[in-house]
């Protein structure tokens, strides 16, 4: 009797203990359930990421690419603007030798007209010169002529028996003799600076 006892105890152990390895096969079942659920969340989320860098690869490939096109638009847009530049600096150099040219010209012209001015001065003042000396000459002729004229020839003049002076009057003390004006200069007299 004993025996079946122990052996239905054995049984029932063995039952519950079955019983819960099964209980615990089917929780291993279902953690491992939920940790394919889990994984493929993740999956799902690692996709998701994946997607997103995808875009994200793509988007910098574009920006890659657009950037490319801008450098190219002004590698072509480069060298017409470099030309452009070139050709107004062209322009300004004639510009700035045209001025110098017309500057040069002018000074030309200025020195020209100066001198051509200078030379025409230069004549003016030999004809004024050529003038005033015949106009000199011609008074000179006049006053030799005048000189000449004026009876100076048997004038009176008044002279002292010691002085070096004729005199026009008796200028003064003293004994004053009347006399030509030829025998006063021939007596090496000069003229009083009172009386002339
Ligand atoms: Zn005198």
């Amino acid at each position: 009797m004993k025996k079946i006892i122990k052996l239905g105890l054995v049984l029932t152990l063995g039952l519950f203990i079955t019983g819960c390895s099964d209980s615990n096969a089917s929780e291993t079942i279902s953690s491992q359930s939920e940790t394919i659920e889990a994984q493929k969340l993740t999956n799902e989320e690692q996709n998701a990421t994946i997607s997103s860098l995808e875009k994200t690869i793509e988007s910098l490939e574009k920006d890659k690419k657009a950037d490319e096109v801008t450098k190219k638009n002004g590698e072509e847009t480069a060298p017409a603007a470099l030309k452009d530049q070139q050709e107004e600096q062209k322009k300004v150099q004639a510009e700035q030798q045209r001025k110098e040219q017309e500057t040069q010209a002018a000074e030309e012209k200025r020195i020209a007209e100066e001198k051509q001015a200078e030379e025409q001065r230069l004549a003016q003042e030999a004809d004024a010169a050529k003038q005033a000396a015949e106009v000199q000459a011609q008074q000179d002729q006049q006053q030799a002529a005048q000189v000449v004229a004026e009876p100076t020839q048997g004038q009176t003049v008044y002279i002292t028996a010691t002085g070096s002076k004729y005199h026009t009057h008796k200028c003064g003390n003293g004994v004053y003799n009347p006399a030509t004006l030829e025998e006063a200069q021939a007596r090496g007299l000069t003229p009083c600076s009172k009386c002339y």
